[in-house]
């Protein structure tokens, strides 16, 4: 059952086998799991339940709804824009569908320098399976390319760049386009129709609008997560208290480290929040002669992986990526006022935009901030990160003029760079990236409960459970030991599915002969 505590009232108090905070990737994956397992879930989600009557695809209701902190959480510095979900599926609900596995170098790496032997593609090739299965994922269909990647497609390919079309995870696609936004199609095999409802089905009581605060653990283990029923935007209603054997913690890379902090609860390591990766990224709008309508249609279904070779160096790197925004979100990420951010936006249907994505080397730190709903995010780029991002304007401006683009923006806050075809792009590698002088995206946040076989130097081992608190398990974006180099969703939900499977394992139900107490 689905439970808006919001419209229901009162307080919750609550009894189960297990208790999973999260219902993104990794929680609603672990939930499904745990409860088809025989297991007596609980879910903690502090989003509210929003299903496609919901998605009005307009940016001024979608992004309150869907997006923490309205789509405008930013590191201490205000440099990186942070977007992650607030609703029943967590990011997979706005996100943009690219399904990759976890690439091969990458599992080497957390296996050779992260101690973590049993990370083997054949370990985990049952879950990737279970999960690309609940989750439809296929391959892109050629007919499915629209205008935007077709023409970044050309200019990539003219170039004699790297790339293709992805696969994703979609059903019965429209293309309508407001994938950000929400589908309003269920079109879109987010977390939302497809694991929370199997995790229902199974039994799960999943309650929206309830927020984890603390998690406390008593001498024999047993667990209790109090929180509070918070309305949409945090606001605290009544009070949360779900008593468990066994905590998923699936919150994301940002409220995951945060909640551990408030609890003062396994960081013997002190890693907890630390080594924070963004994937940041940095954009061009570029702009055709004639309408492209770059946001009609899947918005990204090309990838350019020429500039990066994981083989070769799986510590650096960038991909490149089609973007196509909605008026306000592309007003926001463009400068000028008045009269020349009206000429910019004018032009909107022959915008075509193009991101970098960075698999950073640096390392950034979450830590409790002034309330549970605004954690502290601190994030600095290296000198060798900020010299990758600069030479990354270089090549989208490339692909773009290659595409067929008449001018290209580099959209630094002041005194933007305009180029046409046959100027000197190195104006662009000269500028570079800055912190605050340019926007800067992050649609990844990872890497801060990192898992690894040494826990002196990790948070949570091979199979997501904490080093220091047994039945403490953390199954989101945060366990990843590195940056991982790729659209992480499929990652995060098969390393959540395998964490599952070790919960049913290694955790027998506490009287297994009787029925289980609800409150
Ligand atoms: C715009 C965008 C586009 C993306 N596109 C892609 C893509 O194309 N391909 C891809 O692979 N990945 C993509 N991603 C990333 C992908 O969606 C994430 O990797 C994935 O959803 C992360 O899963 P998670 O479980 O770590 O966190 P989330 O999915 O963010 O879920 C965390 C959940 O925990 C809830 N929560 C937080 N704190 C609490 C608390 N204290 N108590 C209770 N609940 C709490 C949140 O409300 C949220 O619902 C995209 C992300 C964004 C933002
Ligand atoms: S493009 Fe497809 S998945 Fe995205 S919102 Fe439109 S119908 Fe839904």
């Amino acid at each position: 059952m689905i439970t808006k505590l919001l419209e229901r009232g009162g307080d919750l108090v609550a009894r189960a086998d297990v208790c999973v905070i999260g219902t993104g990737a990794g929680g609603a994956v672990a939930a499904a799991e745990l409860a088809a397992g025989g297991r007596s879930v609980v879910v903690l989600e502090q989003g509210h339940h929003w299903t496609k009557q919901d998605f009005t695809q307009r940016e001024d209701e979608m992004l309150p709804r869907l997006f923490e902190e309205a789509g405008m959480r930013q590191t201490a510095d205000g440099a990186v824009t942070v977007l992650q979900g607030r609703n029943v599926g967590g990011s997979t609900v706005h996100n943009l569908c690219y399904a990759f596995r976890t690439p091969a170098p990458i599992l080497r790496v957390w296996r050779e320098e992260h101690a973590l032997p049993e990370l083997t593609e054949a370990a985990l090739e049952p879950s990737f399976r279970r999960v690309e299965q609940n989750l439809k994922v296929k391959q892109i269909r050629e007919a499915e390319v629209n205008g935007l990647n077709r023409l970044i497609r050309a200019g990539a390919q003219s170039l004699g760049y790297s790339g293709f079309v992805t696969r994703h995870n979609r059903e019965g696609c429209i293309g309508a386009g407001y994938c950000i936004l929400g589908c309003s199609y269920d079109a879109k095999q987010s977390m939302l129709v497809t694991y929370v409802p199997k995790a229902d089905a199974a039994g799960a009581r999943i309650y929206a609008n309830a927020r984890a605060e603390r998690i406390e653990v008593d001498g024999s283990g047993r667990k209790r997560v109090l929180g509070r029923v918070v309305g949409h935007a945090g606001e605290p209603y009544g009070s949360v208290e779900v008593e468990a054997q066994v905590v998923v913690l699936a919150a994301g890379a940002v409220a995951s480290p945060d909640l551990l902090l408030r609890s003062r609860l396994a960081n013997l390591s002190g890693r907890v929040g630390r080594g924070l990766h963004l994937h940041p990224s940095v954009m061009l709008a570029g702009y055709v002669d004639e309408p492209i309508h770059a946001y009609r249609g899947i918005p990204q279904s090309y990838y350019i992986d020429e500039f990066i070779d994981l083989e070769r160096d799986p510590h650096r790197g960038y991909v490149l990526m089609p973007i196509a925004g909605f008026p306000v979100l592309t007003a926001s990420q463009l400068p000028g006022f008045g009269r020349e951010h009206f000429r910019t936006m004018r032009d909107f249907s022959k915008m075509v935009g193009l991101l970098a994505l960075l698999h950073d080397r640096s390392e950034g730190c979450v830590r409790p901030g002034d309330s549970p709903s605004k954690p502290r995010i601190d994030y600095a780029l290296t000198e060798e990160d900020r010299r990758q991002l600069s030479e990354s304007l270089v090549h989208i401006a490339e692909v773009l003029f290659a595409g067929g683009a008449s001018r290209v923006v580099a959209p630094y806050w002041t005194d933007p760079i305009e180029l046409h075809p046959g100027d000197d792009l190195s104006v662009l590698a000269a500028r570079g990236v800055r912190e605050g002088e340019i926007a800067i995206a992050s649609t990844h946040p990872q890497s801060t409960c990192r898992m690894g076989g040494d826990r002196r130097h990790a948070v949570v081992d091979a199979f997501g459970e904490c080093h220091d608190v047994p039945g403490l398990y953390v199954a989101d974006m945060s366990v990843f030991p590195t940056s991982l180099g790729a659209p992480p969703q499929i990652t995060t939900a098969a390393l959540a599915d395998r964490t599952a499977q070790r919960i049913l394992a290694r955790w027998p139900r506490p009287n297994a002969a009787r029925k289980p107490a609800f409150s």
